[in-house]
């Protein structure tokens, strides 16, 4: 590509300069690879950004779309609507966690999660206890980049240059705490009681009577690959339920067979009020974003409105697009066909052993981990030598054909569900002798 070519797209989340004197650039991809424009096979150890469950171009999911495209490319969802947007539905309704059977859909996580925050909000509302209107969120939350998202997020970066946010919003404590938990396989065990916290927070800063909601990561995953101490979501839950609040998982990254099952909600046994979608939805291959909500929250809103009204005040011109529903509706059934949770929980174990094997590496100062996710995060600073993560993502990419995914010192790995034993090797041997290289 020539320079010119560079010089009008602003890039998202990107240092556009930096990254414009050495673009990074993927041109294919199939299976576990990507094909870099240089026409290197670079394994990808992120699924993209957490959302290509099923591997890359899946033949079932890109015949779906292209069928669909040549069929109906478009049709309003609003007052009117087409079969597949019902069908997309039945489909996810068919996954979900039983009761959770009520979809919204929209096009990516961060409508997804602004759109769950209003029903939140629209819910209480809609019975009469408008007093509801805070929300809360958690430090190091991530949920996406809407207004509502970045105000429930905790992550300063993504706030400081927009102003206050909503109002309204307060933050519970994020539960990574190092000190005590440091190289945890699976769920830490310490930090449990850090849910109290949430309680004391309730009852001393705010009447519980005016908080709607409370939206949690299962899995922090944009801030570093947080995992929850053993028990900490089960005390959140019973909190939420004692003091009337909802509670919204935003399992935009653990939704789809991340953590070995069909959601977080399950793997944890805890039934949150909504579920936040998208990423895996349809692999990644057209964007969408879907809110679950359980069906006293949906007869809520039928019941309160006369039988003629609109109901609730939302939704996008993409609301269940079709190609996205062809392409829902296929990934859902290549995930049961191909068995692919299933495939995530066999491998989880051989990725947990692969994944501490980089303990006692230089840098390295905690390895954790859950299903098909795993955070490496490393201390950049040792004596003379400075080792930072995206260092160690710039040479993945160029030297060792990896492609990683980094946020602060942090670097996070979660594969295609699809990945091998081999390609685990492949993924952490690579990343090893970066890392090391790196500190040298
Ligand atoms: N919520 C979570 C937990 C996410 O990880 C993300 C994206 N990584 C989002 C919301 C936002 O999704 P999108 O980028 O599709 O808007």
């Amino acid at each position: 590509m020539s320079k010119q070519q560079f010089e009008h797209l602003w890039m998202p989340f990107t240092a556009n300069r930096q990254f414009k004197s050495q673009p990074r650039l993927i041109k294919a991809a199939k299976g576990m690879y990507f094909t870099s424009e240089d026409d290197r096979q670079i394994l990808d150890g992120t699924a993209g950004l957490w959302c290509v469950n099923a591997g890359h171009n899946h033949p079932k999911i890109v015949d779906a779309i292209q069928r669909q495209a040549a069929t109906l490319d478009f049709a309003p969802t609003f007052q009117m609507a087409h079969p597949l947007a019902f069908e997309a539905a039945t489909a996810l309704a068919g996954i979900t966690p039983k009761g959770l059977d009520r979809i919204f859909f929209c096009n990516d996580g961060s409508e997804g999660v602004d759109t769950a925050l209003k029903m939140a909000l629209a819910y209480h509302r809609v019975r009469g206890d408008a007093g509801r209107h805070r929300l809360i969120g958690r430090e190091r939350g991530y949920h996406g980049v809407g207004f509502g998202g970045i105000s429930v997020g905790g992550i300063a970066g993504n706030r400081k240059q927009f102003g206050p946010g909503l109002a309204g919003v307060d933050h519970l404590k994020h539960p990574l705490d190092i000190d005590r938990n440091a190289f945890s396989k699976g769920l830490p065990q310490h930090g449990a009681e850090l849910a109290n916290e949430f309680e004391q927070r309730l009852l001393a800063l705010h009447d519980p009577s005016t908080i709607a909601a409370l939206i949690v990561e299962p899995i922090q995953g944009s801030t570093g690959v947080i995992i929850p101490p053993r028990g900490y979501l089960q005390k959140i839950r019973e909190i939420c339920s004692k003091h009337g609040i909802l509670l919204i998982f935003d399992e935009v990254i653990t939704g789809f067979g991340r953590l070995g099952s069909a959601f977080a909600a399950d793997y944890f046994d805890i039934k949150p009020d909504m579920i936040v979608l998208a990423k895996g939805l349809t692999n990644a291959a057209v964007p969408m974003g879907a809110v679950v909500c359980n069906t006293s929250i949906y007869d809520s809103f039928m019941q309160a409105a006369p039988p003629d009204a609109i109901e609730f005040f939302h939704g996008y011109t993409y609301s269940a697009h079709p190609l996205a529903c062809a392409a829902a509706i296929a990934s859902i059934e290549v995930y049961r066909e191909e068995n692919i949770f299933q495939a995530a929980a066999d491998m989880a174990s051989y990725f947990e052993a692969a994944a501490h094997q980089l303990r006692g590496l230089p840098h390295v100062k905690d390895v954790r981990n859950l299903g098909m996710v795993c955070g490496i995060e490393l201390e950049p600073q040792v004596g003379k030598t400075t080792t930072r993560a995206f260092d160690v993502f710039h040479r993945c990419f160029w030297e060792k054909d990896l492609l990683i995914r980094t946020t602060g010192d942090i670097i996070a790995l979660s594969p295609p569900l699809i990945i091998s034993k081999a390609e685990i090797d492949c993924l952490f041997g690579r990343l090893a002798e970066a890392i090391r290289e790196q500190a040298a």
